[in-house]
């Protein structure tokens, strides 16, 4: 499997809620690495610019609210196949469809309110480490 780098999300609602350290240590338990970390409060123009393929659909003016409305934790984690392995250990964007022990079965509350973010794409994952960590290797 190949080395892969990808972008995540502690969400406001995680945050929030006190999770940091639970959900970092599901990601180390899962043997990915952490190469770069910011804790940011994002302006309501950086959700919107990081969430900018969502425009236009009926959720993109909540979701931005949402992702504006308190600090996150934007992380580079490394690893094998490292962009559809954290979106598998994530679970499904609704946490009423996520499997069992996943972060967000754990620890979203609602489909908006979903705790994390992980690239979906190598592509998206270039441009989504890029816009928080630029220079930044990508791998
Ligand atoms: P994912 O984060 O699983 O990749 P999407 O890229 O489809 O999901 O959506 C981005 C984010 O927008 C989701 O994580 C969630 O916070 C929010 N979202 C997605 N779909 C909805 C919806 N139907 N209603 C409200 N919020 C949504
Ligand atoms: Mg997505």
């Amino acid at each position: 499997m190949p080395i892969e780098r990808t972008l995540t999300i502690i969400k406001p609602d995680a945050v929030a809620a006190g999770h940091i350290g639970d959900i970092i240590k599901i990601l180390e338990s899962n043997r990915f690495n952490i190469v770069a970390a910011r804790r940011v409060a994002l302006s309501k123009r950086q959700a919107e610019g990081f969430y900018a393929v969502h425009r236009g659909k009926p959720f993109f003016e909540s979701l931005t609210n949402f992702m504006s409305s308190g600090p996150v934790l934007v992380m580079v984690l490394e690893g094998d196949n490292a962009i559809a392995r954290l979106r598998e250990i994530m679970g499904a964007t609704n946490p009423a469809n996520a499997a069992a022990g996943t972060i967000r079965k754990l620890y979203a509350t609602s489909i908006e309110r979903n705790a994390i973010h992980g690239s979906d794409a190598p592509e998206s994952a270039a441009f989504e480490i890029s816009y928080f960590f630029p220079g930044l290797d990508l791998l």
